[in-house]
């Protein structure tokens, strides 16, 4: 257990590296020529306690995001309801309907990958009466088999299904993970450049319309040079995470 002016400690570690990134995030905007407000900056808060989300929204960040169900669902309800929740992991579609349920502030799910859980969603949507969900496609553009996503060949199907079969979702955008050493290959982030470019085309729409969610801790502010206006950040806020009974994910 820690004792109480430890846990202090964190906590103001935790807003010092949430300015930190939030002033270099701002800076990466600028120098691709955009408004520091043009990125988001969502802090993932997974495997960490509420009292640490609490300290942040305290400072004033509104943006938060999970990826585990049972965990924002938990949390959620012990937060204040002003929070933008973001809810970036993968979605079983049996969770759908507890999650929109659970988190009346869901802003935004990022992590739409086929055709069924976008027709959950807009389903559990519709059931609460509940504002349109914002939605992004998550687009594997790794290849790598353990991440989620949909190929980048079908993304303009996904997109093109939400945006006309789902009258409860807001097409907003794409979404990818990067590589974890990946530094020094931004293929990724120019891949999901190109769905979007695709996805505008096909639905005829500007490209400024639509969402690139890309970067984390160690990339992001060379995804926000390369136009991603969502950063998903966790580990360099909120410390590395520690998970019991799991390996690091
Ligand atoms: C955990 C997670 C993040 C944050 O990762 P960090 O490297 O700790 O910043 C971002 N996106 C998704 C989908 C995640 O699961």
């Amino acid at each position: 257990m820690a004792t109480p002016a430890v846990a202090e400690g964190v906590s103001a570690a935790a807003i010092t590296a949430l300015r930190a990134v939030l002033r270099r995030a701002h800076q990466a905007a600028e120098r691709s020529g955009r408004r520091p407000e043009a990125v988001r900056v969502v802090a993932v808060g997974k495997t960490k306690p509420v009292s640490l989300i609490r300290q942040l929204y305290d400072a004033g960040h509104r943006c938060f995001g999970e990826n585990y169900v049972q965990e924002i669902v938990e949390k959620a309800p012990q937060l204040p309801s002003d929070i933008e929740w973001h809810y970036i992991g993968h979605l079983q579609s049996n969770k759908a309907k507890s999650l929109l349920a659970s988190v009346p502030n869901l802003d935004m799910v990022q992590s739409v990958d086929n055709e069924k859980i976008a027709n959950y969603l807009d389903k559990a949507v519709a059931g609460l009466g509940r504002k349109p969900l914002k939605v992004l496609v998550q687009v594997n553009t790794s290849g790598e088999e353990s991440k989620s996503g949909i190929n980048p060949s079908n993304c303009v199907e996904l997109a093109k299904h939400v945006k006309h079969s789902c009258p409860n979702l807001i097409f907003s955008g794409l979404m990818t993970i990067g590589m974890r050493d990946y530094s020094s290959k931004p293929e990724n982030f120019q891949a999901l450049s190109k769905c979007r470019e695709e996805v505008s085309k096909a639905l005829d729409l500007p490209q400024e319309q639509f969402e690139l969610s890309m970067g984390m801790s160690g990339d992001f502010e060379q995804a926000i040079e390369m136009g991603s206006t969502n950063v998903r950040i966790g580990s360099i806020i909120f410390g590395p995470r520690e998970y019991p009974n799991r390996k690091q994910a």
